[in-house]
């Protein structure tokens, strides 16, 4: 163990946890880094935090005591190394801590928001890739000062409460004593510059409220909740800042005939039971245009016809999904008195006068046809 955490903060092991805190308090005053100007003050002052961290917390003042220091990496045991540091320690003390990043003046400029605009598109576009103009209300960077926020001719003006450093200093009273604290400049709000004479058309924003439009490719293969960036197409952020990005949010409209399902599409056609049976070929209005679609004699009902790159494009791999043609046979709800006698005359011939009860295996079938349809699978 290299430092003797008893001896920097000057008490015995003995001393109380409120002896701890005043050794601390005294040198936490005298060494604090916005008060001390010594060299090698501000090394001294986190051992002393570190000192303090340790002797203040009983589970790690007995640890210590064990010989195992808490602070050590790798070493801490149950305490993940290091615990907090020095600055949590001082922040716990004063509140606000010499917050870091307010050391200077911020930039006036600043990025912009990203905007979300939701498109609708048709099964057709998500299958071929479709061409958008898309309308975003945005801002864009104003065309009287380019950004400036100044009034043409004028141009800022260093700010002279804080000189140029966009954070003040003020001394405040703390049980610590006297402690000198950061904060943002309230006369320039942080940036180190004032205005005196706002360009008139964006008030000193840099930038103006417009309507834009963009034009968009929509690739094949998107669905609902596809999201595509539009990097920098966004609004301009203030002070003429670079521009946020644009997501376009896909919703698919259902289409009246077809279900998507992925990149494969499925739709139903009704077949009449005699042209199942003696298989015809049908004409099909797909997304593609007109196809002729084969029904082999003897189709049953629920039988699939897969055609082939029918389907949508793919998104990141090209090429197309398929079409899957549900056969839904229609068996006549009317017959007059020829039809009833011509199938008669059929069940005769194939001996279904009376046809024989059988149950058909589980797993086959219409019902587990329907019902992988509807699992989707
Ligand atoms: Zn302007
Ligand atoms: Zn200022």
């Amino acid at each position: 163990m290299s430092t003797n955490y008893y001896d920097v903060l000057g008490v015995g092991r003995d001393a109380t946890p409120d002896q701890i805190k005043k050794a601390y308090r005294r040198l936490a005053r005298e060494l604090h880094p916005d008060v001390a100007q010594g060299e090698g003050a501000e090394d001294r002052f986190k051992d002393v935090s570190r000192a303090y961290e340790v002797l203040s917390n009983p589970e790690k003042r007995e640890m210590y005591d064990r010989g195992v220091d808490p602070t050590a990496p790798g070493g801490g045991g149950g305490f993940g190394g290091a615990g907090f540091g020095f600055q949590d320690i001082f922040e716990n003390f004063f509140g606000a801590g010499p917050s870091a990043g307010q050391r200077g003046p911020v930039p006036r400029a600043r990025r912009g928001q990203d905007a979300l605009v939701r498109v609708d598109i048709d099964l057709a576009d998500a299958t071929f890739g479709a061409h958008r103009d898309v309308q975003v209300d945005t801002a864009v960077l104003c065309p009287t000062c380019q950004g400036s926020c100044c009034r043409p001719g004028t141009s800022p003006r260093t700010c002279d409460v804080c000189g140029g450093r966009g954070v003040v200093q003020r001394v405040a009273q703390s049980f610590l004593g006297r402690v000198m604290t950061s904060s943002p400049c309230a006369a320039c709000q942080g940036f180190g510059t004032v205005i005196p004479d706002p360009c008139p058309e964006c008030s000193g924003d840099g930038r103006v409220r417009s309507r834009r439009t963009i034009p968009v490719d929509i690739p094949a293969g998107v669905d609902t909740g596809t999201r595509i960036k539009l990097t920098g197409q966004g609004e301009v952020g203030p002070g003429g800042g670079p521009a946020g990005d644009v997501y376009l949010e896909i919703r698919e409209r259902p289409h009246e005939t077809f279900v998507r399902r992925g990149d494969d599409l499925h739709c139903t056609l009704p077949v009449p039971m005699t042209a199942a049976a003696l298989g015809t070929v049908l004409e099909l209005e797909t997304l593609d245009g007109p196809r002729e679609i084969d029904i082999r004699p003897g189709t049953q009902p629920g039988q699939v016809v897969l055609e082939r790159g029918l389907g949508v494009g793919r998104l990141h791999t090209g090429g197309r999904g398929d079409l899957h043609v549900h056969v839904d046979v229609q068996v006549p709800t009317q017959l007059d008195e020829e039809q009833t006698e011509l199938l008669r005359r059929l069940a005769a011939l194939r001996g279904e006068e009376r046809p024989a009860s059988r149950l058909a295996a589980a797993g086959s079938g219409v019902f587990s046809k329907l019902r992988d349809k509807l699992a989707g699978r």
